[in-house]
């Protein structure tokens, strides 16, 4: 491996709550962000900003979006003041030409499902961090070219952090699993763990005909931020480790998987 290789991952990021609470999985994250080099800037592609266009956040000083419901004031409270870096905003839109990117000015800023996870990362918030969006339109081929296209990111000191969930039905949330998934939820998480680690891009994007799609990827919005990490993988000819792994109230996995770690 060579070092000048900035590592990637996908976190699984689940309840906000995880921004806030110490436990295996923030533990997890928390090693992680410890463990790599100080990067130049984060590139964090959230499940929660999942519209019908691609676009990076490109302002100089992004907000911190609370867009959840039903947490304590404590957490709409929170701020994230990480600077952003207009710079990897136009970066991002190059690497990924011919696909038109967005510049987005005043519509965005960093959403729970980056800031839950870089508050574990990077605490002090001093790392400049850009967001892109998930295209809703466009095909699960779509985001894992446009992630093999963000390759080259990691040779500038990039971290490209994807962050979503593999498998995450919130209609089917059981409280009485609460460290335990359905064993649909288990299968296909299982299966995109063997397609990760010891599979083929290819493989991963086929992912959407198993027989449990449907119920574990009812929306895709938590499950695509996964496909830009395989292709980050495939751009490197590179498989993902697990990082951390265990599912949360039965349809929820909570796997995250990095690369070059
Ligand atoms: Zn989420």
């Amino acid at each position: 491996m060579d070092i000048d290789v900035m590592p990637a991952a996908f976190i699984g990021h689940g309840s906000p709550a995880n921004a806030f609470e110490t436990n295996r999985y923030t533990a997890a994250w928390r090693q992680f962000g410890q463990s790599i080099p100080r990067p130049r800037a984060v590139l964090a592609i959230s499940a929660h900003w999942f519209i019908h266009a691609t676009a990076v956040t490109a302002m100089a000083k992004p907000r911190t979006i609370h867009d959840f419901f039903g947490f304590p004031p404590e957490y709409f409270a929170f701020e994230y003041p990480a600077p952003g870096d207009p710079g990897l905003a136009a970066e991002v839109s190059r690497l990924a030409d011919p696909t038109w990117v967005g510049l987005d000015q005043d519509s965005w800023g960093l959403d729970h499902g980056t800031w839950s996870v870089l508050h574990h990362l990077f605490p002090a918030a001093d790392v400049p961090v850009v967001q892109l969006s998930i295209n809703a339109a466009q095909p699960a081929s779509y985001h894992l070219a446009l992630g093999t296209s963000l390759a080259p990111l990691r040779h500038q000191g990039i971290l490209v952090l994807a962050s979503g969930n593999i498998v995450h039905n919130l209609g089917l949330l059981d409280p009485s699993r609460a460290e335990r998934g359905f064993a649909w939820a288990e299968r296909f998480d299982e299966a995109a763990r063997a397609i990760l680690t010891d599979g083929s891009a290819e493989e991963f994007v086929d992912l959407e005909h198993h027989p449990d799609y449907q119920r574990c990827v009812p929306t895709p919005d938590h499950y695509f931020p996964a496909l830009y990490l395989a292709g980050l993988a495939a751009a490197a000819d590179e498989r993902a480790s697990v990082l951390v792994d265990g599912y949360a109230l039965g349809s929820l996995s909570m796997t995250s998987y990095t690369l070059g770690a």
